[in-house]
């Protein structure tokens, strides 16, 4: 089972970097493998994936950030199917198409506002991962691509927020070792990317 699964995600790797952000200079060390993680620097609306996943608001109607970016790069179509789904709470995960992007499907989840010594916040930002995961899973999806979720303006200390996420992620591929999901953990900047690499102990 394990060189099935390291055959796999060395041929992703290679393919997605062709398509991650035209940084060739960069582009020979900015993209590793951690078993079916990898990290990437870069856009995540340019991933070639079956999914990308939006770091939404309750109301999935469109925002800043990550959000904005996948909007403004999926087109109105977008939009107008996520007025169709009532929101989603915080730590959900709802399904749309991708529309003008290359993924075939948007998994739009909610993160949680940081607030410190708050036990939910750490809860909720797993199942963030975790639902995303199990909803990718539903609908047959292989390849799927996280930015760093409530990092941004919802104020989630990076490095708490990495540990969390590569502790859902592992745990959920150990879970469904036999499915042949290549998840990855998209960077913004090198900054996310350098935090990725010294949580995941890898470095
Ligand atoms: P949240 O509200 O969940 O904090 P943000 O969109 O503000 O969401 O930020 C989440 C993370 O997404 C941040 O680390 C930010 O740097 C990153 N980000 C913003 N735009 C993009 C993008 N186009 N591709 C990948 N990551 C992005």
């Amino acid at each position: 089972m394990g060189s099935i699964h390291t055959d796999h995600s060395e041929r992703r790797t290679s393919e997605v970097y062709e398509n991650r952000n035209n940084l060739p200079q960069t582009a020979p060390e900015a993209s590793r493998t951690d078993g079916h993680i990898r990290f990437d620097i870069g856009d995540i609306t340019k991933l070639e994936v079956d999914c990308i996943v939006n770091a939404a608001n309750r109301s999935l109607l469109g925002g800043g950030g990550v959000d904005g970016a996948i909007h403004r790069a999926a087109g109105p179509k977008l939009l107008a199917e996520c007025r169709t789904l009532g929101g989603c709470q915080t730590g959900e995960a709802k399904l749309t198409g991708g529309y003008n992007l290359k993924a075939r499907y948007v998994i739009h989840t909610v993160g949680p506002v940081y607030r410190k010594d708050d036990p939910r916040c750490e809860k909720l930002l797993y199942s963030c991962y975790r639902n995303s995961l199990e909803l990718a899973k539903q609908h047959g999806i292989h390849t799927i691509a996280f930015p760093a979720i409530s990092t941004g303006v919802y104020g989630y200390p990076a490095e708490e927020a990495a540990a969390v996420a590569l502790a859902a992620v592992r745990r959920w591929l150990a879970e469904n070792g036999d499915y042949g999901m290549e998840v990855i953990l998209s960077c913004f900047n090198e900054r996310m990317y350098e935090i990725y690499r010294s949580v995941s102990g890898k470095n």
